[in-house]
């Protein structure tokens, strides 16, 4: 027991409450990723490796041989994994930059990108939550391309997440991007935290929402959204 307190000790965590508590609620705290002040002070190449590291003691306490060599690239693979692709969504300069095009054709109508597929990560679990996103913006002018929206959608997902808080950080970011208040973003998602394990429901989907601006005040608007991603 005080051999796995210092150990913990010296990643500077405290352990000393039960974790599980929030878990398996679900329960997010606030609408920005909970990240440290020095997270980036390490650079990606130093993350790696300790990544690997660590990972490689998960495996070797799970009792795996980790001279099998179906599992010795293991560690490395999954810390390059964690670090350049499925949590690459935590480190700022990764951000997509939306450039803005001015609205020619004079569109004010609303514009809806349905069926986005994201993928990300249950941030109580650190298993998959994936599925579709749509959004719906209407221009104040300036219209942004459709592959940044999707990009934005993934970037966002990139991260140790909640669904409620994903869905939030989307829809500020557009709204910033966009320079309008008028956004919509609905997820549908599964967790696999739920389907895989705990309660195991495979058929359950999770549906959350974002509106602001005319979305929020006009019922219309959110009909008409609703209409479009029920197609
Ligand atoms: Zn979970």
């Amino acid at each position: 027991m005080k051999q796995k307190e210092t150990l913990l000790n010296t990643m500077g965590i405290d352990f000393s409450h039960s974790i599980d508590e929030i878990g398996d609620e679900h329960v997010g705290t606030s609408i920005d990723t909970p990240l440290r002040e020095d997270a980036f002070e390490m650079d990606d190449d130093l993350k790696i490796e300790l990544i690997e590291k660590h990972f490689k003691e998960i495996m070797y306490v799970l009792g795996l041989d980790l001279t099998d060599d179906s599992l010795k690239g293991t560690p490395k693979r999954v810390a390059k994994m964690y670090v350049k692709e499925i949590f690459s969504g935590l480190n700022p300069k990764n951000k997509p930059d939306a450039k803005l095009f001015e609205n020619k054709y004079k569109y004010n109508e609303m514009l809806v990108e349905k069926d986005i597929t994201f993928f990300s990560n249950c941030e109580h679990h650190f298993v998959p939550i994936y599925g579709k996103a749509h959004v719906a913006y209407i221009s104040n002018g300036n219209v942004i391309g459709l592959s940044k929206i999707n990009r934005i959608v993934q970037y966002y997902s990139k991260r140790p997440q909640v669904q409620e808080r994903l869905t939030m950080q989307i829809g500020n970011e557009l709204k910033e991007a966009l320079g309008t208040e008028d956004v919509a973003v609905v997820l549908d998602a599964h967790h696999m935290c739920v389907s895989t394990r705990g309660v195991q429901d495979v058929n359950s989907s999770t549906v959350t929402s974002f509106y602001s601006g005319k979305f929020e005040r006009d019922e219309n608007a959110r009909a008409e959204f609703m209409k479009y991603i029920s197609l």
